[in-house]
């Protein structure tokens, strides 16, 4: 953030973003500008757009219906993010917002929704999910934007899946190996996380699971954790044994 900057407001702006170039904001970003933060013309803000880095611009129009910016200046490119995926069987509302916002947070490079069988929540909602996504990367400083990709089924995920990939199922029966442990020796190998429901995986889906050779059961220890709190844990602790989480934040 430059000094002239007193915002702190990073936005994401579906559009190319190049050195001086004018960019035209529509009407619900406008809005945002405008009459949410009250930020004035001259004002400096921070764009990104998940493709070519992020950028400080002026605000040289500011109206509640269209608003323009200026790019001025390259702040980051794009960094690479650790090769993590996590899929999850959509839980309660709330909670699969929780989900979606800390998946994006800990760094998943993609998030899809799992359906399962004792999923109770099928109904998934694909645009709700994306929305979150950008205003979690827009929070938490990423310049890359999480895919989320459309809910896919249980069986057609393994029946379709890239072997290449290990997928490590949080498994909740004292079934799978400490995720210190699994993480930690699949260092550097693309990687996904796998969270069942709350009712957890079925037991068919448990065996489909275990005779996959590319999929593996990971414990997270004795006590049963809700899916959001299995789904945040993972994460965290793979992103601190395989992921960037030695790498220290540029300035
Ligand atoms: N069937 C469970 C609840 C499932 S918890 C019961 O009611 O007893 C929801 C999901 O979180 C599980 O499917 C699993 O993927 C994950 N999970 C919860 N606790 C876990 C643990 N200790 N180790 C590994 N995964 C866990």
């Amino acid at each position: 953030m430059s000094e002239k900057q007193k915002n702190n407001i990073r936005l994401f702006i579906d559009a190319p973003l190049s050195l001086g170039q004018d960019v035209t904001l529509d009407v619900r970003r406008s809005h945002y500008i405008c009459n949410v933060m009250r930020l004035q013309e001259g004002e400096l803000i921070n764009c990104f757009n998940g493709r070519d880095g992020e950028f400080e611009c002026r605000l040289s129009v500011v109206h509640k219906k269209e608003s323009v910016l200026t790019v001025l200046r390259q702040t980051r490119k794009m960094t690479e993010v650790p090769d993590v995926w996590l899929l999850f069987a959509p839980v309660k509302k709330d909670c699969t917002d929780f989900i979606v916002e800390k998946a994006v947070e800990l760094g998943a490079r993609k998030i899809c929704p799992v359906i399962t069988r004792h999923t109770i929540n099928k109904e998934t909602r694909l645009e709700r999910f994306c929305a979150q996504a950008i205003e979690a990367a827009e929070q938490c400083r990423r310049v890359e934007v999480p895919e989320v990709l459309p809910p896919v089924s249980l069986e057609k995920l393994l029946s379709s899946w890239d072997k290449k990939r290990r997928l490590f199922f949080m498994d909740e029966t004292g079934n799978g190996l400490p995720a210190t442990d699994v993480f930690c020796r699949n260092k550097g190998v693309a990687s996904a996380i796998l969270v069942g429901p709350e009712g957890g995986f079925s037991p068919e889906e448990l065996t489909m699971l275990r005779q996959s050779d590319f999929a593996e059961a990971v414990s997270l220890g004795t006590r049963i954790l809700r899916a959001e709190t299995a789904a945040a844990a993972a994460l965290s602790v793979w992103q601190a044994t395989a992921g960037d989480w030695n790498t220290v934040k540029e300035k």
